[in-house]
């Protein structure tokens, strides 16, 4: 899943992307309101971390853009303002929950977990795929209920799969899936791998669409 972090203090803000990486996420890093403005435009995100005080923009006048596009992509608000005025003005903006610094990353992590969770409906965060089982939350894959290890990016590409089952994914899709901006993406690393996917999941259990893309089968 790939989130937006809009924070411009680079101390917090780099400690939230490694947890959030090391959680299995997909992290874009953004300083300023305005940079912010221009990334969730392009509405690719599952969820943004918007910090209150930015550059250029403050993290409020984002939340109510948003909002009164009807865009309904999660937010979480970071922030250090712990006034109650402040929570209630964000909430009334359109936030879906806070969390004030300083703050612990676990507990971070556990949020913008339910919050995700909250999003798709709530009680069935399990994803399947014919006798594959993936649990987005403990980051679990099971065969035939044998749990399989996976690499955070083999689990990334394996989820954003089968939250799709039967959609052809291209290989552009699924790489803007498993890697943030910036990050180096050598030419056939999403078919590597999807090769040891396979590998470890079974040759039918990912599927090439010859020319189009890769689809989970449910054998
Ligand atoms: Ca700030």
């Amino acid at each position: 899943m790939r989130l937006l972090l809009v924070e411009d203090d680079a101390m917090i803000g780099r400690a939230v992307r490694q947890g959030l990486g090391g959680a299995g996420f997909t992290v874009d890093w953004v300083t300023d309101g305005r940079a912010a403005e221009l990334a969730l435009a392009n509405g690719v995100y599952d969820l943004a971390l918007i910090d209150l005080g930015l550059p250029a923009k403050d993290g409020m006048a984002l939340l109510r853009e948003l909002r009164e596009r009807r865009d309904r992509l999660p937010v979480l608000i970071v922030t250090a303002r712990d006034s109650v005025a402040d929570r209630i003005a964000g909430l009334n903006a359109g936030a879906d929950d806070y969390v004030l610094k300083p703050f612990d990353l676990d507990e971070l992590v556990a949020r913008v977990r339910a919050l995700l969770r909250r999003h798709a409906g709530g009680a069935a965060p399990l994803l399947e795929s014919g006798s594959l089982t993936l649990d987005p939350v403990r980051r679990e894959v099971r065969r035939n209920g044998q749990e399989i290890q996976l690499s955070a990016r083999e689990f990334a590409l394996l989820e954003a799969l089968m939250q799709r089952p039967g959609a052809v994914l291209s290989r552009e899709q699924l790489e803007d899936t498993v890697y943030g901006w910036g990050e180096e993406v050598g030419s056939n690393a999403v078919e590597v791998h999807l090769h040891n996917l396979r590998r470890k999941l079974g040759p039918d259990s990912i599927r090439n669409v010859r020319g189009v893309g890769y689809k989970v089968t449910a054998e």
